[in-house]
């Protein structure tokens, strides 16, 4: 069986020839994930059992005649920071390190219910707080297309066991770029669905009014049916949208023909020739299939990363209060006094980002500078919005660069917090804006290092941008950057 060029649909086919059940699957998925797995570093740990007691169960479906659902036995990886009922989750921290939820997110019980098997938990930047996974108390992730360099962040567990072939499709989390850039640097497809169309019940929280969970996949079909069984409203989540969720997979034909599509003229300004020659060769792609590309502005784009970064560690600061030794975490055994426990408990526990971020986040909330910070922020926020719906009145869909660079090597950017951040500066803009946005592999760089393209609709309107991504990919070829690479 060749783990790595599997699909959805292959999986099905296989399955329902009775090629292999679910178990010889599965228990094959997992050999080969944990022999490669000291490549990268891409999961934290594995869920043997119970992914094999999930593939009994689809085999017992199979057995009985019955459809065991549009996932049935595809391997899925999970990203660490989203809750499972008896499987640890670390939000790649040392504070959670122990930690076994009762209870699991909606998202993964949907795709269990779907016949999905997860495999196992991937690693990721501490609470979810970075750009290249070198914030993970657990050790950095390696770039399966190059050992040497970062897989992004803060998904770079997920993008990589998806690159790497360990997994069919995974799920990330996204709060300013941690789907997309991951997904770009690792040349996979990654995808950041409208705010509120996946439930967030069980995603440990980063920064409430931007966390998104979310798909990465080798294709785009196979994230848009990744993204149909995990979307809709959830009671158990009052932000979840009650939109409906349509069959996104039923509308890729190919045809975008008469699309209009955008091109931010603020985002091509700083954008370094190896990465905007592939992108603008991807634009062109799409003209020569009949889209109509015009350029766009967005005026508000300067002020992106400094609102993100205050709004963000403003909502991490009160998010990140609950890890105290009481409600959470493992306690530190140092200090004579309560402060002193917290404190210790805090000190010991946390990684220099997190508290960099708390602490930011604490001042730019506190009462004298709350107006000159968090509400400006705001207001930014608002001018950010304003200016995608103007210009999706005007376009059908923004097609932008997902970085300005292809993924760098490991250690280049972790002493200098800034640069790490402005990694960030395409990204946090469609997070802001609350809007659908995804990366789709659109070619290389002259070394061979994969380069996403960004495309960004309407509020519930993934499925134009799924018909985009699923043409160009079709112009390309499955796959292209990691297929290349690894063979
Ligand atoms: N890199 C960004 C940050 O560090 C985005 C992280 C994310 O989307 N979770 O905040």
């Amino acid at each position: 069986m060749d783990i790595p060029s599997l699909t959805i649909d292959g999986v099905r086919a296989g399955l329902l020839a009775r090629r292999f059940s679910a178990v010889e699957l599965t228990a094959e998925a997992l050999r080969f994930a944990e022999a490669e797995n000291p490549r990268t570093n891409a999961y934290l740990h594995f869920s043997t059992e119970r992914a094999l007691a999930q593939a009994r169960r689809v085999d017992q479906q199979v057995a009985r005649g019955e459809d065991p659902g549009p996932l049935a036995a595809v391997p899925v990886a999970v990203k660490d920071v989203i809750v499972t009922q008896g499987v640890r989750t670390t939000c790649g921290s040392k504070l959670l390190a122990h930690y076994v939820p009762p209870y699991d997110a909606t998202a993964v019980a949907r795709l269990e219910r779907a016949g999905g098997v997860m495999l196992g938990k991937t690693n990721c930047d501490e609470f979810a707080m970075g750009s290249s996974n070198e914030n993970s108390a657990f050790g950095p992730v390696r770039n399966p297309v190059a050992l040497d360099r970062v897989p992004g962040g803060s998904s770079g567990g997920s993008a990589a066991a998806v690159a790497q072939g360990t997994a069919v499709v995974a799920l990330g989390s996204d709060t300013g770029g941690s789907i997309r850039q991951p997904a770009s640097f690792c040349g996979v497809v990654g995808v950041t669905p409208t705010y509120g169309r996946v439930s967030r019940y069980g995603l440990t929280a980063f920064a409430s009014s931007l966390d998104h969970i979310g798909p990465f996949a080798r294709t785009v079909k196979d994230a848009a049916t990744l993204l149909g069984v995990i979307a809709g409203r959830d009671v158990r989540d009052s932000t979840s949208a009650a939109a409906p969720v349509p069959d996104y997979t039923a509308l890729l034909d190919g045809n975008v023909k008469g699309l209009k599509l955008g091109l931010p003229r603020e985002y091509l300004r700083e954008l370094t020739k190896e990465t905007g020659e592939p992108i603008l060769r991807g634009v062109e792609r799409l003209r020569k299939l009949g889209c109509e590309v015009r350029e766009i502005s967005l005026p508000a784009t300067d002020y992106a990363i400094a609102c993100y970064y205050i709004i963000a560690t403003a909502e991490a600061s009160s998010n990140l209060a609950r890890y105290d030794g009481v409600r959470y975490t493992t306690r530190s055994g140092h200090g004579e006094t309560l402060s002193d426990m917290y404190r210790n408990t805090r000190g010991e526990g946390f990684g220099a980002e997190c508290k960099r971020r708390i602490m930011l986040g604490t001042y730019v909330l506190s009462a004298g500078y709350y107006d000159a910070y968090y509400l400006k922020a705001q207001k930014v926020r608002a001018l950010i919005a304003r200016d995608f719906a103007n210009a999706l009145q005007e376009v059908d869909a923004i097609v932008a660069p997902v970085s300005p660079f292809p993924a760098f090597k490991l250690g280049e950017k972790i002493d200098d917090p800034v640069a790490m951040y402005l990694s960030d500066i395409y990204t946090i803009t469609g997070s802001l804006a609350g809007i659908p946005c995804m990366s789709v592999p659109c070619g290389e760089t002259a070394e061979g290092l994969p380069v996403g393209m960004q495309i960004l609709t309407r509020h519930f309107d993934e499925a134009t941008m799924f018909r985009l991504a699923d043409a160009l990919e079709k112009t390309m070829g499955v796959g292209n950057a990691r297929t290349q690479q690894r063979g």
